[in-house]
């Protein structure tokens, strides 16, 4: 399998490029919009053939790169059909499969960050957008989040998942690329509650600055990462 972590250091993102052999169809998972010509470059590079951009959600602190990456690549644009994103090409829902080659990603509903975040698993890995993150969980206060949701969607699916399964969030901000289950579950200090009232007490209690790129990501990121005329 080709994988490739790909970084953001502006907004802390993490892409992923996947495919399952040199010379394949290649699917990308987040891309950021600044990135696309560097996702392109290295698509070639690999000489894959990208036929999927997918976002786990509609981001409020970037942009994404996916509508760019369709008009370069005529790649398809999935996303959950859930969003509320315009002009996506493909609408997945809870347990379908995202296939790619001989690929296989099995796309999890795990609302709670936002209410059409999903997340998607593979044997050995899941990619948990802003759900999951690493030593922590992405914040509820905003797009329709909601704390009780995401306890479901963590400890009544992610955490179910096998202990060494491996976790690659959609952000982080020092410098952590992956994790497994197990780690999340012992380690993650968000996770250390008892109910579900006690995580959305937890959550609730969190007072946060909005995203810096907010007001310009979400209205873009409605249209598919153009962003809108004045
Ligand atoms: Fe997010």
């Amino acid at each position: 399998m080709i994988f490739r972590q790909l970084f953001d250091p502006v907004s802390s993102t993490f892409t992923y490029l996947l495919a399952d052999r040199h010379g394949g169809e290649a699917l990308i998972i987040d891309p950021v919009l600044e990135n696309v010509s560097y996702y392109s470059q290295l698509v070639r590079e690999l000489d894959l053939k990208l036929v999927m951009a997918v976002d786990t959600h509609i981001h409020a602190d970037h942009i994404t790169g996916a509508g760019h990456l369709r008009e370069v690549s005529k790649c398809m644009y999935a996303m959950g059909e859930q969003t509320r994103a315009e002009c996506v090409s493909h609408h997945f829902k809870d347990n379908d499969a995202l296939v790619v080659g001989k690929l296989v990603l099995r796309a999890w509903y795990t609302p709670g960050h936002t209410d059409d975040s999903y997340s998607f698993v593979m044997k050995d890995r899941v990619f948990t957008g802003d759900t999951l993150l690493i030593r922590g969980t992405g914040r509820t206060d905003f797009q329709n989040g909601d704390a009780g949701a995401q306890y479901d969607s963590i400890f009544g699916r992610l955490l179910t998942l096998p202990d060494n399964m491996l976790v690659y969030p959609a952000h982080d901000y020092q410098g952590r690329t992956s994790s497994s289950i197990i780690e999340e579950r012992v380690y993650n200090p968000r996770l250390q509650v008892h109910t579900r009232e006690q995580y959305i007490e937890q959550m609730n209690a969190l007072v946060l600055d909005p995203p810096a790129k907010i007001a310009e990501a979400l209205p873009a990121n409605m249209s598919c990462g153009f962003k809108q005329a004045a």
